[in-house]
């Protein structure tokens, strides 16, 4: 038996020197990671404490949520002097009591921090802690903060994961997690592929349901399904838990070898490795070369926004023929990127974090074939001529591994169709 080896990812964009920027930046803040999260676990609310804005962001943002009862609120604080903190807590315990006797469903709760003066001073550590004790073991009380300070919108999942850690339980079996929320179906058919290499322990955080929230210890693998997930992983590095790198599964290359990586550290047989993806690998490549035609020669320009920026550009000059002008992210963590960053062909800008002003200038004067950008920048660069693609659809729709990656080269081949149509 040939077990599947090791591949060291280094060149390509590895040594190319990171642009660094600090100015205005134009980004979601991390409460709009609830809309994804509160679908992920149904046994969870999430309550933010907050102002009316952040109530307002959640209703937009959740759209056609509201049919069945929501999962996330928010708990509006109005202006309070210090003196008034205690008050502030009590309003709090009151909020909570009220909706936990309401939904007795609940059985994990996210106090989620915001913004507003009054929310930071007050400690929402203490209150999750205070809550917890009243209502364990039925509702276990968390807290993290999705303030547009401290988070853009795809750190909110980052935080939530991450105040999970520290409460997970331990076991000593061995166990592979998957790190990150996935659409249901693209979570079952990476599960379906990983099962078929003989791996039989497979976890994944965020759970559906509280129950089934996975212990960890020693003899646990973890990998990210998401390259936003930094401080989630410093945590369960931090309790022991060893990670597998790996580029991020988009696309035919990247999720080959995230399933290698994988396969690797659970010493799967190199035939039966090749077997099992032999025939979503094809589908995939087929896929993506119908819906790359229109992609090839064109160039891409990426705004800092939902930090798949690397792993996206590294499939789309890969499998799609593009050629990238400038990667940006708002951070650049080459523990988590590495491997994307080498697989990247060295070439373009990469630039960390975001001053709006110089960037849109280096854009304007790139011209790209398409812009991916945030809401904001949208509209108006489209105004002026450009091609874009809204960074968050990346993060709402499924675009992971073998059977999305023909859909994943599509997101990017519309805006440009559209384009051409309208030149016609
Ligand atoms: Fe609330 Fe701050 Fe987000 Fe605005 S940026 S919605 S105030 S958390």
């Amino acid at each position: 038996m040939n077990e599947v080896s090791k591949i060291e990812f280094s060149g390509g964009c590895s040594d190319t020197p990171i642009l660094k920027e600090r100015g205005q930046r134009e980004v979601f803040c991390g409460l709009t990671s609830i809309i994804w999260l509160h679908r992920k676990m149904q046994d969870a609310f999430f309550l933010v404490v907050g102002s009316r804005t952040c109530a307002h962001l959640l209703q937009s943002a959740a759209g056609v949520m509201i049919f069945a009862e929501p999962r996330f609120g928010t708990a509006i604080l109005e202006e309070k002097d210090l003196a008034g903190m205690a008050d502030a807590h009590e309003e709090l315990d009151r909020e909570v009591e009220k909706l936990l006797s309401r939904r007795p469903d609940i059985k994990q709760l996210f106090l989620v921090g915001s913004c507003p003066s009054e929310v930071i001073k007050l400690d929402l550590s203490r209150a999750a802690e205070r809550l917890t004790k009243l209502y364990a073991p039925k509702v276990r009380v968390l807290n993290y903060s999705g303030s547009g300070i401290e988070t853009t919108f795809t750190q909110g999942e980052d935080a939530c994961l991450a105040s999970m850690v520290p409460v997970l339980g331990e076991t000593n079996d061995q166990q592979l997690l998957l790190v990150g929320a996935l659409p249901d179906v693209v979570e079952d058919q990476l599960i379906s592929i990983l099962s078929n290499f003989g791996i039989e322990n497979i976890k994944t955080l965020p759970a559906t349901q509280k129950d089934k929230i996975p212990s960890v210890g020693a003899n646990t693998r973890f990998i990210l399904v998401q390259p936003f997930l930094g401080e989630t992983a410093d945590a369960l590095e931090g309790h022991g838990v060893k990670r597998i790198s790996a580029p991020f599964p988009f696309g035919d290359q990247g999720t080959t070898e995230w399933l290698r990586a994988i396969a690797m550290e659970f010493k799967v047989d190199e035939k039966l490795f090749n077997d099992v993806i032999r025939a979503p690998r094809a589908r995939a490549q087929r896929a993506i070369e119908i819906a790359a035609a229109r992609l090839k020669g064109k160039s891409v320009f990426f705004f800092p926004d939902s930090q798949l920026e690397i792993p996206l550009a590294r499939f789309l000059v890969n499998e799609c023929g593009m050629t990238a002008i400038e990667v940006g992210a708002p951070y650049v963590y080459k523990s988590i990127v590495g491997p994307d960053l080498a697989l990247l062909p060295a070439g373009p800008v990469i630039s960390e974090g975001q001053d709006v002003d110089l960037q849109l200038e280096r854009c304007r004067k790139a011209k790209p074939d398409i812009t991916v950008c945030g809401l904001g920048l949208a509209n108006p660069l489209e105004g002026e001529g450009l091609s874009t693609k809204w960074a968050i659809e990346l993060v709402f729709t499924p675009v992971h591994g073998y059977e999305q990656a023909g859909d994943l080269a599509a997101l990017f081949a519309r805006p440009i169709k559209r384009r051409e149509a309208l030149k016609l």
